[in-house]
């Protein structure tokens, strides 16, 4: 029997190039995430994580480069070129599980419907089937006593742990995650941070930006350091926090502490 060929990556950034007027954000981003891997963006604010992410979302346009989707259930399918113009943004984004910072629930559905809604409208679920899933989802998560409720009754680690619930309820084959814990209450960052882990361990493959870099040292298998729109260094979360290799990381990381 032959060895089966190397899998490609889920997702490949290709020197990607954002401009907001005269004001370059992404500037040549070369990126590439594999299946089941964890690759989490850190940066000052403002040097691009939030629109390197929405790029892959399809919330901005790229002026230069490519983005390329795998499947994740499909190994040997040839990625799809999402940045082609042509493309159908909904169905893509159907593919993509995503979580920002701040409102991600609507206010005026219940939790459950929160969390079911896009299994019923992009991939047209019937109701029964979809809160099936929408009930064991949130079981999982450890709020199905909330199911009933509107999301401004729950904490907000227990909104955002039901948005990622939204978000994984359609099976996506990538969740991008921005800054998930950043509007939390400390004592509130270690619930979500705890299920993100939880879906690293049951093979989704994740990017994400967070400021929580005890949590990137533990979950990511790569840090990728960012600044004024460039990897200025990327690696397993040993090289960047113990022995980064260049004097800019060095810098960013030591302003931390
Ligand atoms: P981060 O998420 O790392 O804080 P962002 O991607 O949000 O960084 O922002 C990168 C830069 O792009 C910032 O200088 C920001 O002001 C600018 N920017 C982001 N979105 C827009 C926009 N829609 N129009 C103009 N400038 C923007
Ligand atoms: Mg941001």
């Amino acid at each position: 029997m032959s060895e089966p060929e190397a899998a490609a990556p889920l997702l490949r950034i290709l020197g990607v190039v954002k401009r907001f007027g005269e004001h370059t954000v992404l500037d040549g981003i070369d990126l590439e995430v594999g299946r089941h891997e964890v690759v989490v963006l850190i940066g000052a604010s403002g040097s691009g994580k939030s629109t390197l992410l929405k790029t892959v979302n399809l919330l901005e346009q790229v002026d230069d480069g490519r983005i390329l989707l795998g499947r994740a259930d499909a190994p040997g399918e040839a990625a799809e070129d999402i940045t082609d113009p042509r493309i159908d943004a909904d169905r893509v984004r159907g593919r993509i599980g995503v979580v920002f910072q701040h409102y991600n629930l609507f206010p005026h559905l219940r939790v459950l419907d929160n969390v079911t809604l896009a299994a019923r409208k992009v991939h047209r679920a019937g109701r029964a089937e979809a809160e099936r899933t929408g009930l064991e989802l949130l079981e999982r998560i450890g709020l199905a006593e909330k199911a009933r409720e509107y999301p401004d009754r729950l904490s907000g680690g227990q909104q955002q742990r039901v948005a990622i619930a939204r978000a994984i309820a359609t099976d996506p084959d990538l969740l991008l995650l921005d800054e998930i814990t950043s509007a939390l209450d400390p004592q509130l960052v270690g619930e979500v941070l705890d299920l993100v882990r939880e879906l690293k361990t049951q093979g989704s493959t994740i990017l994400m930006a967070t400021h929580e870099m005890s949590f990137a040292r533990r979950v990511a298998d790569r840090v990728v350091y960012l600044k004024d729109g460039r990897i200025v260094e990327s690696g397993p979360p040993a090289q960047i926090f113990d022995a980064p290799e260049r004097e800019e990381t060095r810098e960013f990381l030591s302003r931390l502490r």
